[in-house]
C-alpha cells in the first residue's frame, strides 16, 4: 500500500514537471528546499482555483471586502499579534524555533528588523478600521485576501504540501459575539461546497474537531479539514473561531453608525492554502484506470486548457488553414485553448490527457469535404474521459462546449 501511494506522489510530481505544471525552485542550482515554481499550466490551474474562490466568497456577495495588503508589515504588528513571541515550532533538540522569516528594512543604522508575513490574516486585521471607515459595513461583514505567506518551516516536505513560500486564501468574518456559532456552521458548509465545486474527491475530505488542548487558547472551536494525501491524512484547510483575540490585540473596535453602540466583533476565520488545494485537486483528478492512458479528470471550469485544436497533419496547408480558423474562434470564446500539432494524433491525445484537457478537436480531410458534402466542415471532437469521438459541424463547437461546461 505504502509503495503504491509513494508511487502516486512520484507520478504526480513527474507529470507536473513533464507537462509544465510545477517545477522545483532554482532547479539548475540544485533546487532550494521548500520552494517551487508554477509553470504555464500549473499557473492556469492556480488562477482558476483562486478565481473560483474569489467569485464565491467575494464577488457573489455584498458583505465581503477584498484586500491586498503588503507582505512586509510594521514589526509591531507581529508583536501585537503574538507571532514574535510564539510563532514557533520545536526543533529536533527540543528548542523552540520561530518560523517567521526575518529581513532588514532600510540601510545601515536605520535598518529595522522586520518579517515576511507568515499569514495573510494580520494584513486584514490592521486594515479593519480603514475598511469600516471606507465602506461603512454593517455587522456581520468580512474581509478576504489571497496572497503569499512565508514560513521558515523546519522540515519542508511532500512536494507543495509543506513549503517555505506558499499562498493562502483567507477570510476574516466579523460577527456579533452571540452569533458566532451560526456563522461558524454557515462557513463550514460554504467551505465544503467550494471544495466540491473545484473537484476535490469528497470521500477523502475529513473534518477534525480540534480538541480543547490542541486549540489556540483564544479559540473556542476549530475544525481542520483534512485530506487523504498519499503520505497520510493531513490538514488541507482550517476553520477557526478566533473570538475577539485579534481586534483586542490591535485595540480595535466597531461602532454601529445608527445606534452609536461600540462593540468588539468576534471573528470566524476560514483559511485555505492554495498549494494544498492544488495538490488535492491534482490527486483527486488523477485517473489511471487504464494504465496505458493516465489522465487528469479536471472539472472543465478549472482545467488549465479547455480545448486543444489540431490539424491531422501539420504539413498540409489546407488542413492547417481550416484548423487555424476553428482555433481562432474557440480561442476568442474560451481563452484557455491551445494549438497542438506535435507528433501523431495518438501522442497528442496522450499529452492532452495528462494536461487534463476535456476536449480535443481535430481537423481532417473529411473537414475539407474530401468524402463529400455531408462531412464537409465537420470536425472530430474527442472526449478526455471516455476517449470517444464525435463528428460535429465546426460552427456548433462553441455551443457544444458551453453546454458541456
Ligand atoms: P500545519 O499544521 O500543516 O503546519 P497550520 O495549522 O500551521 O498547518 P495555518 O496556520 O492554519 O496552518 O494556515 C492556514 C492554511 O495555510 C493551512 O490550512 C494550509 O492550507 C496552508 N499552509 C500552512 N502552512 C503551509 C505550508 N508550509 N505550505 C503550504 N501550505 C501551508
Amino acid at each position: 500500500m505504502e509503495n503504491k501511494e509513494n508511487n502516486l506522489m512520484e507520478k504526480i510530481i513527474s507529470l507536473a514537471k513533464r507537462r509544465g505544471f510545477i517545477f522545483q525552485g532554482s532547479e539548475i542550482y540544485g533546487g532550494f528546499s521548500g520552494f517551487f515554481d508554477y509553470a504555464h499550466y500549473g499557473l492556469a490551474l492556480q488562477n482558476n482555483i483562486k478565481n473560483s474562490w474569489w467569485k464565491k466568497f467575494v464577488d457573489s456577495r455584498r458583505d465581503m471586502f477584498g484586500m491586498n495588503s503588503s507582505i512586509i508589515l510594521n514589526p509591531n504588528v507581529w508583536k501585537a499579534s503574538g507571532h514574535v513571541a510564539g510563532f514557533s515550532d520545536p526543533t529536533e533538540d527540543g528548542k523552540q524555533f520561530n518560523v517567521m522569516f526575518r529581513t532588514e528594512v532600510g540601510a545601515g543604522e536605520e535598518a529595522t528588523l522586520s518579517y515576511l508575513r507568515p499569514e495573510t490574516a494580520q494584513g486584514m486585521f490592521v486594515n479593519f478600521k480603514n475598511t469600516v471607515d471606507a465602506f461603512h459595513p454593517k455587522l456581520p461583514f468580512g474581509m478576504a485576501q489571497i496572497g503569499k505567506a512565508f514560513r521558515n518551516e523546519i522540515a519542508p516536505r511532500d512536494f507543495i504540501f509543506r513549503q517555505r513560500e506558499f499562498e493562502q486564501m483567507e477570510i476574516e468574518y466579523f460577527v456579533r459575539p452571540d452569533d458566532w456559532e451560526k456563522y461558524f456552521e454557515y462557513f463550514r458548509d460554504e467551505m465544503l461546497e467550494w471544495m466540491e465545486s473545484v473537484g476535490l474527491d469528497m470521500g477523502k475530505v475529513h473534518e477534525l474537531e480540534v480538541p480543547d488542548g490542541d486549540r489556540a487558547h483564544y479559540s473556542k472551536r476549530t475544525i481542520d479539514f483534512e485530506f487523504d494525501y498519499p503520505f497520510g491524512r493531513k490538514e488541507l484547510f482550517g476553520l477557526a473561531y478566533r473570538g475577539s483575540f485579534d481586534l483586542n490585540n490591535h485595540k480595535l473596535e466597531y461602532q454601529d453608525e445608527e445606534s452609536g453602540e461600540k462593540i468588539t466583533p468576534h471573528v470566524i476565520e476560514p483559511s485555505f492554502g492554495v498549494d494544498r488545494a492544488i495538490l488535492a485537486v491534482l490527486l483527486s483528478a488523477y485517473n489511471e484506470d487504464d494504465p496505458e492512458r493516465p489522465f487528469l479528470k479536471f472539472k472543465p471550469s478549472i482545467a488549465p486548457v479547455i480545448c486543444a485544436v489540431s490539424p491531422l497533419l501539420k504539413n498540409k496547408p489546407e488542413l492547417v488553414e481550416k484548423a487555424e480558423e476553428v482555433f481562432g474562434k474557440l480561442k476568442a470564446e474560451f481563452g484557455r485553448v491551445v494549438w497542438d500539432d506535435n507528433g501523431n494524433i495518438g501522442k497528442r491525445y496522450r499529452r492532452q490527457d495528462e494536461i487534463g484537457t476535456p476536449w480535443c478537436v481535430v481537423i481532417d480531410f473529411d473537414t475539407l469535404g474530401e468524402k463529400g458534402d455531408e462531412l464537409k466542415d465537420t470536425v472530430t471532437v474527442r472526449d478526455r474521459d471516455t476517449g470517444e469521438q464525435e463528428r460535429l459541424h465546426k460552427d456548433k463547437l462553441v455551443e457544444y462546449i458551453k453546454a458541456k461546461m
